[in-house]
């Protein structure tokens, strides 16, 4: 079997050196994304920003810094969740992602994901939601549990906006993770599979 550690290495390198998109003429450093290849919840921001591409990590900026405060107000470390972004080199000017280059970029997500095999997925922004609920709208449905592809989706505002939501939806993180351990877990289907997201009635 092929180690997921391996996996999550061959990303980076390939992220490294893409020229998938026009996202990589400004890139000093790819952003892969960083944690425990065995990671039981797993952050999907946007894109990496000025300090992200300085530094190669993602979420080391303001953002990142109310992130580590909201992992830590529900016990967790950043060290021991997955953090990566939809796109892996930053967009000039902190501008959105184009949808051109989410889809060159998505590639290197799934086979993260598929190498991870988180339980809980928590989507930062409305750019990683829309890969798992294309319909939805943030506003209706933030904090709020969905069952994707076998797994747990939980999107949530962007950790750059509305602090007080997103302070109240993740408090309701512990509890989702613990009905994900006591339910009997379907088997996750692949990420490029096009499966409808079930609202989870159990919360
Ligand atoms: N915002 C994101 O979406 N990702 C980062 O890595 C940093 C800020």
């Amino acid at each position: 079997m092929v180690d997921p550690k391996d996996v999550l290495e061959q990303v980076r390198s390939q992220a490294s050196n893409c020229t998938r998109c026009e996202l990589h003429h400004g890139r000093k450093n790819a952003v892969a994304g960083e944690g425990p290849a065995d990671a039981e919840i797993l952050f999907i921001g946007e894109g990496p920003g000025f300090h992200e591409n300085e530094q190669g990590r993602p979420f080391v900026g303001a953002a990142g810094k109310f992130l580590e405060e909201l992992l830590g107000k529900i016990g967790l470390s950043r060290e021991e969740v997955f953090i990566t972004n939809v796109v892996k080199c930053r967009p000039p000017g902190n501008r959105d992602p184009k949808p051109d280059e989410i889809d060159a970029c998505s590639e290197y997500l799934d086979t993260q994901i598929q190498a991870i095999n988180p339980k809980v997925i928590v989507t930062l922004g409305r750019f990683s939601m829309h890969r798992y609920l294309p319909h939805a709208k943030i506003s209706e449905i933030h904090g709020q549990a969905f069952r994707v592809k076998g797994r747990l989706v939980v999107p949530m505002y962007h950790p750059g906006s509305l602090r007080p939501v997103i302070e109240r939806d993740f408090a309701q993180l512990p509890s989702y993770i613990t009905e994900v351990h006591e339910a009997v877990a379907p088997e996750p289907v692949p990420e490029t599979n096009d499966e409808e997201p079930k609202q989870l009635s159990l919360f």
